[in-house]
Formats: C-alpha cells, structure tokens, sequence
C-alpha cells in the first residue's frame, strides 16, 4: 500500500516535494526545540561558522539501531558523533567541514560552481560570491532550497567539458552503483585549473570497500551499508585508488591538519579528499 502509494505520489510529481516539506518541517520542530533545551550551554566551546553561535556543545547524532553494527564494527567516518548539529541553526558537521575547506584552501569568489544535492548552508553561503548550479537525481527534493536546482545523473553529466572550477560532491559517490563513471563525468566537467572536494563516508579500519552496486534492498543497505540508500561502504585508500583511477590527481588532507577546524565541531578523525585534472 505504501509503495503504490509512493508510485502514484511520484506519477503526479509531488512525491519529493511533499517528503521535502514533511522533513522541513521537522526540522523547524526539532531545531526550535535544540534552541530552547541548549541555551543554557552557551558559552565558549563551539562556534559555528555558519551563524556564529557558540556552545559549550553541540547536538549529538548517534546511528540508529539498523545502522549501528555498519557504522561502528566498520569504524565508518559519517558524520556521526558527540557534537554534530548546530544547536542554533542546525548547521551539520560535514557542512562545517567543507566551509571550513572552502574558506581556508579555496577560493571561489565569481568561481563556477557545481553543488550536488546541495545542503542548506552551504548552498545559501555560497550564493552570495559565486556563480553556483545545484543539480540531483532527485531535485524536487531540494526545490526548497534552490527552486532553480536541476535534474541531473551524476555518471552521465549534461554540462559541457571543462565547465566548472570548483565541484562540490558531499557524501553522493556511496549512493551510486557507477561510482567510477561519476568520477570521471567529474573529472570532465572540472576545468583543466579546478579542484573537486569529494568527501564520502569512509573506513580507516577495513583493508577493501564492502559493496554491492545493484542491491536494491534498503533494509539490507542499512545494515550492511549504514544508510538505506548506500551501496557500499569505501575503505579511504580504497576510495582515493578509485578517483586515481578515474583520472584524477588527489590531495588527500589528514585530520592533524585540520585541527584549526575543531572549533566549529567537526568530526574526530575527519580527513578531506581533493581531486584535480
Ligand atoms: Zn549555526
């Protein structure tokens, strides 16, 4: 019933869009109530470098009980943890993160930009000084926050040769079958002078990447996988082998260097991934 449902909601093409409106207003719900309950742990701490608010800490975020066995036997770097959302504006980690990447190592005041599946803060920072195209699979999911966003499939990408200098692809390459076929649709679509951040969630611990490309069974994803909608889980040398592999140059950014960064809570053991022609 739910999934015809779902079929006849996605026929009509509102499916995304009403599943985007439910899960906004959750998070109007559940950020109102973070506000509320962590006032009295402002303070010194955290800043966020999205709102500049500062906490003594952070929202945690722990995995759910389908996911847990995935993510902690596999040691998987995803975001989860002690302090992870913003308590004032909800700002994530991994969106913490790349902020954090742009502003240090990037600069992309005027700079062409390709965002896949943009998130909220990072999109709405990044349209005040570049010149930004968001682009999803499923892009009525994310017509709230860029009405203009563009359907888009990342292994076979509509934009010239050499379009963008900076593309942005967070956490999307575990969700693909063709990984390796997205890499290089990236790879072609970055400028000769561009750079690629292309953070996934990643092991330290396992020696290979655990996948299987045509699964289709979210259930088995989640627990195998640690997210219903993941195909795999990378080993991080693994992961940067591909990219290789895929034509890129990569600059791989442990986590000692990020330490400045630890300010705006970003997850321990975070390591940042660049990709170059
Ligand atoms: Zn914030």
């Amino acid at each position: 019933m739910k999934e015809r449902l779902k079929k006849f909601l996605k026929s009509i093409g509102i499916y995304h869009p009403l599943q985007s409106s439910y899960r906004n207003s959750l998070s109007f719900l559940r950020n109102l109530t973070y506000r509320i309950t962590y006032n009295k742990y402002k303070g010194s701490g955290f800043v966020c470098n999205f709102c500049g608010a500062a906490y003594q800490k952070f929202v945690p975020e722990y995995p759910s009980p389908d996911i847990e066995h995935a993510i902690n036997s596999n040691n998987v770097i995803a975001g989860y943890g002690e302090n992870v959302f913003c308590p004032n504006c909800l700002s994530k980690n991994r969106e913490r993160l790349l902020k954090d990447v742009i502003d240090h190592f990037l600069e992309i005041r005027n700079k062409k930009v390709l965002h896949f599946s943009p998130e909220k803060h990072l999109y709405r920072y990044l349209k005040t000084q570049a010149n930004i195209v968001t682009i999803d699979i499923s892009p009525g999911f994310y017509k709230t926050i860029d009405p203009a966003i563009l359907y888009g499939d990342a292994t076979s990408l509509q934009f010239e040769d050499q379009s963008f200098d900076i593309v942005l692809a967070n956490h999307i390459l575990e969700h693909i079958p063709e990984d390796l076929k997205a890499m290089k649709e990236i790879l072609r679509v970055l400028r000769n002078d561009g750079v690629a951040i292309l953070q996934a969630p990643w092991s330290e611990s396992l020696p290979a990447t655990i996948e299987d490309p045509y699964i289709a069974d979210p259930e088995k994803q989640a627990r195998l996988y640690g997210q219903k909608d993941h195909v795999r889980i990378y080993s991080l040398n693994d992961y940067v082998a591909r990219l290789r592999a895929a034509g890129f140059k990569t600059k791989v950014i442990p986590c000692e260097s990020l330490e400045q960064f630890k300010i705006h809570a970003i997850q321990e053991r975070e390591v940042v991934v660049l990709g170059y022609k």
